[in-house]
C-alpha cells in the first residue's frame, strides 16, 4: 500500500478561494495504482470519493465528509509525431500552465491561448477550459478515464466528450469518470488565433509583427496578470459565472436599453452576453461584504479577502444573481463546482 490516507485535513491550501474547510479523509494519487487503492479504500469504508486537481474551480461550503483524492500524477510524452503534427499526452496531475509552457518549448503550437489558466490537465476537460477564443475541444485528441462504477478504463474521443461552452459530459456524469490522462493534437505549423480582444494590440505594442506561439503566450500572460487577481494573494476561482447565452430577441431589447451592452452572436443564433459587463453595470464591481467581495478590476470574479466562508461567497453570488435577473431578465449560472 503506497497511498497515504490522512484524517481531518484542512483544504485551505488546496482550493484557490482559500476557504478553510476540512476533509474527513485526504490522500494524493501519484499513480494509477494509487487511484485504484483510493477507490477500494472509499468503497471499503462506504465513503464518497471527491477527486480534485488544483482546486481552482471549487466553492467549498462545508467540511467534506468523504475521501478527498488530489490528483498528483506526473508525466508528459509525445505519442505521435509526423514531423508537423504531434499528439502529446499528459497525466491528470500535471499542472496546466507548466504543461502549456512545455509544449511551447518543444515548438508545438495550439495551447498558447490557454496560458496561465490555473489547475491541472485532468480537470481541463471537465469544463472544456477556454480563453482568448480557444477551448480545449479545439486541440483535443482523446482522454483515458476510469469508470468508477465498473473499475474499467475507457478512452473517449472528441465526439464522446460532448464538449460545449464551459461544459462536457464529465460535468454532468459527476462521480462516474475519473480522468487519468489527456491527449492533445498540436502542430509545429503556426495556426495562431489572434483576433480575440486585446491580444493583437498587445503584440503590436511590443513591436511584434510575426508572432510565435511563445510570443502569444507571453502576451496573454501579461494581459491576464493585469486583469486577474492572483489566488496566492487574493482568493478566487476565476470567473464565478458563465457568460449567459440568451435569445436574439432579449439581446436586442437589452441593446435598445443599454447601447453599450457587450454581446457576441453564436453559431446557433443565440447571443452570448458578457456576464462581467452585466454585473459591472448593476454596480457590483468592487462591492465588499465582510471578507466576500467582487473584484475591483473584473466584476466576474468573486474574491475572498481572507476569512470568507463558502457560504459568504455563495450568499453574495445569490444576491448578484437575483439582481441581474431583476434588472436584465438574465439568469447567471455559477461556473465553479460547489461542494
Ligand atoms: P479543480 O478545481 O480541482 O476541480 C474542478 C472539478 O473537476 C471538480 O468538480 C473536480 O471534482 C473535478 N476534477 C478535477 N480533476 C479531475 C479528474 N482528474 N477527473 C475527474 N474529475 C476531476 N477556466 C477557464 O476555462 N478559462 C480560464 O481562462 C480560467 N481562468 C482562471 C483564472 C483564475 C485566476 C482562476 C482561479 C481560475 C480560472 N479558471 C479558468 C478556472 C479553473 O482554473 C479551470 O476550470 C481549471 O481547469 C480547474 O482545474 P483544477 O485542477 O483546479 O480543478
Ligand atoms: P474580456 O476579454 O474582457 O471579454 C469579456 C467577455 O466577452 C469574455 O468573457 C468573452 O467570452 C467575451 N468575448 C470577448 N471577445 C470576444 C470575441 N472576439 N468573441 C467572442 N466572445 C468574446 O474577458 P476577460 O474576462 O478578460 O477574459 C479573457 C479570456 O479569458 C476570456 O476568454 C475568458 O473566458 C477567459 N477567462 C476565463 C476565466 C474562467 O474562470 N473561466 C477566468 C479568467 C479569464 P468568453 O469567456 O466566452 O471567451
Amino acid at each position: 500500500m503506497t497511498l497515504q490516507v490522512l484524517a481531518q485535513v484542512s483544504l485551505k491550501p488546496f482550493n484557490s478561494f482559500g476557504i478553510d474547510v476540512r476533509a474527513q479523509w485526504f490522500a494524493e494519487a501519484r499513480s494509477d495504482a494509487d487511484v485504484r487503492e483510493a477507490l477500494a479504500y472509499a468503497t471499503a469504508q462506504s465513503l464518497p470519493l471527491l477527486v480534485i486537481g488544483g482546486g481552482s474551480n471549487l466553492l467549498l461550503t462545508q467540511d467534506i465528509q468523504a475521501l478527498v483524492l488530489r490528483m498528483a500524477t506526473q508525466g508528459v510524452r509525445v505519442l505521435q509525431d509526423d514531423g508537423v503534427n504531434v499528439v502529446v499526452e499528459a497525466e491528470a496531475g500535471e499542472a496546466w500552465h507548466p504543461f502549456v509552457v512545455w509544449t511551447l518549448e518543444h515548438g508545438f503550437c495550439g495551447l498558447e491561448n490557454l496560458s496561465l489558466i490555473p489547475g491541472t490537465v485532468g480537470a481541463a476537460p471537465m469544463q472544456n477550459i477556454g480563453a482568448y477564443g480557444v477551448e480545449i475541444k479545439d486541440v483535443f485528441a482523446g482522454l483515458t478515464a476510469l469508470d468508477r462504477h465498473t473499475g474499467e478504463l475507457r478512452d473517449f474521443s472528441l465526439q464522446e466528450c460532448n464538449f460545449a461552452y464551459r461544459d462536457s459530459l464529465f460535468k454532468h456524469e459527476t462521480g462516474r469518470w475519473l480522468i487519468l490522462r489527456v491527449r492533445f493534437a498540436l502542430s509545429r505549423a503556426r495556426h495562431l488565433k489572434l483576433d480575440y480582444g486585446p491580444v493583437q494590440q498587445r503584440l503590436a505594442g511590443q513591436g511584434i509583427t510575426e508572432a510565435t506561439p511563445s510570443d502569444v503566450s507571453r502576451a496573454i500572460c501579461s494581459i491576464r496578470r493585469e486583469k486577474l487577481p492572483d489566488p496566492a494573494e487574493l482568493g478566487n476561482a476565476g470567473s464565478f459565472f458563465k457568460n449567459p447565452l440568451v435569445s436574439h430577441v432579449l439581446a436586442a431589447e437589452l441593446k435598445a436599453q443599454y447601447p453599450d451592452l457587450v454581446a457576441y452572436p453564436q453559431a446557433d443564433g443565440q447571443m452570448k452576453l458578457a456576464a462581467g459587463w452585466l454585473i459591472d453595470k448593476a454596480g457590483w464591481k468592487g462591492f465588499r461584504d465582510g471578507d466576500a467581495g467582487v473584484h475591483k478590476l473584473q466584476a466576474l470574479v468573486l474574491v475572498n479577502y481572507g476569512a470568507a466562508t463558502g457560504h459568504d461567497i455563495a450568499n453574495l453570488a445569490l444576491r448578484i444573481q437575483r439582481d441581474i435577473a431583476e434588472r436584465f431578465k438574465v439568469d447567471l449560472e455559477m461556473e465553479p463546482n460547489q461542494y
